[in-house]
């Protein structure tokens, strides 16, 4: 069945950065058959289409002048175990959040690094979230999606997602095409904590947790961010705004010798993953405002916005930073979320 359409649908409510937008055509999406249905529907030929989840990871730079998709496809099935693994299949409309909650509560533990990340299951795949040493590949099965070219229901294995640092073929040759309907799980039966990332070994041990379980581990990454991050609800964002910057241990030594506080994070074969903070930060732009759109003072990789904010003065104040990164440090950012 056609799902209901709405024209010049107000935008603002539906993103986390909380600036004002309009869908030429909005829609809410439930399962394949609604997907279909808009295929089949004239009014919407040839229109370019945006898929909305939670909003929180997209910079809306304008009105959409086509459809905006918004999943709500609902659920969570226990699969049973096989393998070393439980199998949960979940809706790309459920809450991400809610669910690591939920499976907690079920005692199908593995996903409380990830806890408190907003938005909905189905978009947790397009940059492979990651938090506090954990990524969302490490917990992957597979998912079920809708081609908007085929206009066809296609499953997908990890390998076809071909995840990386937050990063999916869904950010690259997918990129607009797959409507993520479901995705599903594995959690390892043998549960291990995942505790080896500096800020989660602080807060354990202020807890005096020696020996963490799921629920420590949760309480601990939940006490974390509550501090680090803004609630989107009191002050616009979309988390992370750029990415942590890889580079060669060539490179690393070169800009270790002229910024020894440089911060950084050594990778398997010999990379080093670099703070972005750090990098805009030592710019000078932590903290900084243009117009009404700022870098967040207690974490510089966060852009805000500070009240009324458009899209294009949130990108304006992105390029900024990326350009007085590059001059200083002969590296380009590249933005985390989708600009739209
Ligand atoms: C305060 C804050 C903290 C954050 N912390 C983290 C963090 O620690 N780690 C991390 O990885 N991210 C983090 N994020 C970013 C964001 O929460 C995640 O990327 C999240 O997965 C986005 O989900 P969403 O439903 O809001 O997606 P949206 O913002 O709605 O969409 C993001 C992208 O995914 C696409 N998309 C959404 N749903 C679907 C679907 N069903 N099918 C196909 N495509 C879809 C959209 O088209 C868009 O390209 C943070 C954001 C905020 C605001």
């Amino acid at each position: 069945m056609l799902p209901t359409l709405y024209e010049r649908f107000p935008l603002r409510e539906l993103n986390t950065f909380g600036v004002e937008a309009r869908a030429r055509h909005f829609c809410r999406v439930r399962n394949a058959d609604e997907l279909a249905a808009l295929a089949a529907e004239p009014r919407l030929a040839g229109l370019p289409r945006l898929v909305l989840g939670g909003g929180s990871n997209l910079l809306l730079t304008g009105d959409f002048d086509g459809l905006v998709i918004k999943v709500e496809a609902p659920g969570l099935r226990d699969l049973g175990e096989a393998d070393g693994v439980w199998r949960i299949e979940v809706g790309a409309g459920e809450n991400w959040h809610a669910t690591v909650e939920r499976l907690l509560a079920m005692d199908r533990p593995g996903l409380e690094n990830l806890a408190l990340i907003p938005g909905h299951c189905g978009a947790a795949p397009i940059q492979n979230i990651g938090a506090y040493g954990l990524e969302l590949a490490e917990r992957f099965d597979s998912l079920i999606a809708w081609d908007l070219q085929t206009q066809q229901q296609v499953r997908m294995s990890a390998a076809e997602c071909d995840f990386g640092y937050r990063d999916s073929a869904f950010k690259r040759e997918l990129a607009g095409r797959r409507v993520i309907l479901a995705i599903t799980l594995a959690l390892p039966k043998q549960w291990q904590p995942v505790a080896g990332y500096a800020d989660v070994v602080h807060e354990l041990k202020a807890r005096g947790v020696a020996q963490p379980g799921p629920r420590d581990i949760f309480d601990a990454v939940v006490a974390i961010r509550r501090r680090k991050l803004p609630d989107p609800a009191a002050i616009g964002n979309a988390g992370s705004f750029f990415k942590n910057p890889i580079v060669s241990r060539e490179e690393h030594r070169a800009l270790i010798a002229h910024y020894p506080s440089l911060v950084g994070y050594p990778l398997p074969g010999g990379r080093v993953k670099l703070a972005a903070a750090w990098l805009i930060d030592a710019a000078g732009l932590k903290g900084a405002t243009r117009g009404r759109a700022g870098v967040y003072e207690k974490q510089a990789l966060v852009l805000v916005n500070r009240g009324g904010a458009t899209g294009a003065e949130i990108l304006a104040l992105a390029r900024e930073v990326q350009d007085k990164v590059a001059e200083k440090f002969g590296l380009r950012l590249q933005p985390e979320p989708v600009i739209v």
